[in-house]
């Protein structure tokens, strides 16, 4: 069910693009993320291509024509995959193409990129358990964890349309919030603006409707993986979300990164899956699955920084809020699959499914605003003396993501941003 270790992981391996060599790069040949792109300032249609160093490698020099979205790829399924990586791992890394192949590479600087996949649909999973308490003890201190947790990977249908690829401007929505004491509620600026530290998961081939996915193979429906910022406005939440749950909270946008990292590259970082507390229930059979237990969940890096107007005036660095690792993932990648699919639900190739934000134990890994300053009661200082309880019009939010082992190469996500945006006049 896992992708297998072949030689395009080995760490030795390098490419004749220079700066796919350098050990802190995200791009190394042993990663190959897909997105899609064209020439910055053309009118080129957007194609297919391939992350290498700080150059994009075009998948029409292989023949391959992808068309503005991957979804073809991705309903491709595992072995064309792995044959295609196949094929690039040597196109880029044996000196002998270097000639042929040089003009298929455009410089990242000079690319504009999009959104990697039409979504056809987006659900939103709660995988992050300390997430999950933490949030959880604002509302209920002595029961902060719902007892369906253990048992069921929570989620809800969320809002394809509002998915956006890194960089694009977040507008602040407006929306009803009604303070507790107030009589009534009042439309206008959501006040309590937030990020959530997620990866999204890619899907490949789909499922017919009616015909659930055996957790064994769940991972040959997933293409890769993305990063992505569940932006969330909690005060629209608060006063919105019961009986059914977040709505326009969480579908004003969300941020995903334009490069597919995908489940080949990932093998290398894989580890056991959370480990459940003394006395948790196991899951049900049909979410049970030996081998994924044993190698189910990814070690992987997750970092969220924040950069406000004036940091850019003063020309100061990012500050990392925080950094939280998908171990910490209490459903594996399978699980919420499998879990998506037991009903009969159908999923299509380009369906996105979101982790939910992945906080860590500590204070160092708390991946949103509402869990880093206790719902706006412990604000943060910036740099620039700034205080932040949420994030204000100006602030931009920037995700990125590492995958480090002992004995691999290093592979990165590279970047998801946004620049928070006034909202329009309601
Ligand atoms: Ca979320």
């Amino acid at each position: 069910m896992q992708p297998k270790l072949d030689m395009t992981h080995d760490p030795k391996l390098k490419s004749w693009v220079d700066s796919a060599n350098d050990p802190q790069g995200d791009f190394p040949i042993q990663n190959l993320p897909f997105g899609i792109f064209r020439e910055k300032g053309s009118k080129q249609a957007p194609r297919g291509g391939v992350a290498i160093g700080d150059k994009i490698f075009d998948l029409a020099a292989l023949g391959m024509k992808t068309g503005p979205t991957l979804n073809g790829l991705a309903a491709a399924g595992r072995p064309a995959w792995s044959s295609l990586r196949a094929l690039l791992s040597e196109t880029l890394s044996n000196p002998k193409h270097a000639k042929k192949f040089a003009k298929a590479l455009v410089p990242m600087k000079k690319a504009e990129l999009f959104l990697p996949m039409a979504i056809g649909d987006y659900s939103d999973f709660y995988t992050g358990i300390y997430h999950a308490e933490n949030a959880g003890r604002m509302f209920r201190p002595d029961n902060p964890l719902l007892p369906n947790y253990h048992w069921v990977p929570i989620g809800y249908h969320g809002r394809a349309s509002s998915v956006v690829v890194s960089g694009t401007p977040v507008i602040r929505p407006n929306g009803q919030t009604k303070a507790p004491d107030a009589p009534a509620p009042v439309v206008g600026p959501s006040k309590r603006l937030d990020f959530e530290l997620e990866l999204g998961y890619v899907i490949g081939p789909g499922n017919k409707l009616g015909k659930p996915v055996p957790i064994a193979k769940a991972l040959d429906h997933v293409f890769g993986v993305t990063l992505f910022n569940d932006w969330s406005a909690r005060d629209l939440q608060a006063w919105e979300y019961q009986p059914l749950g977040p709505f326009l909270a969480k579908s004003f946008a969300s941020t995903m990164s334009p490069w597919i990292v995908t489940m080949e590259a990932l093998a290398p970082f894989r580890c056991a899956a959370f480990k459940r507390a003394e006395g948790a229930p196991a899951p049900l059979p049909y979410l049970a699955n030996a081998a994924d237990q044993r190698e189910g969940g990814y070690e992987i890096e997750m970092e969220m920084y924040l950069k406000s107007a004036k940091m850019r005036e003063q020309k100061l660095p990012a500050m990392r809020l925080a950094r939280s690792n998908f171990r910490h993932a209490y459903w594996t990648v399978a699980q919420v699959v499998t879990h998506q699919a037991s009903s009969g639900c159908n999923m299509q190739p380009g369906d996105l499914l979101g982790s939910g934000t992945i906080s860590g134990p500590d204070r160092e890994s708390l991946g949103s605003m509402l869990e880093l300053t206790l719902g706006g009661k412990t604000p943060i200082t910036l740099p620039s003396g700034e205080m932040r309880a949420f994030l204000e019009d100006g602030d931009e939010v920037i995700q990125r993501s590492r995958c480090v082992r002992e004995g691999y190469a290093s592979i990165g996500f590279g970047e998801a941003t946004g620049v928070i945006k006034p909202a329009p006049k309601i």
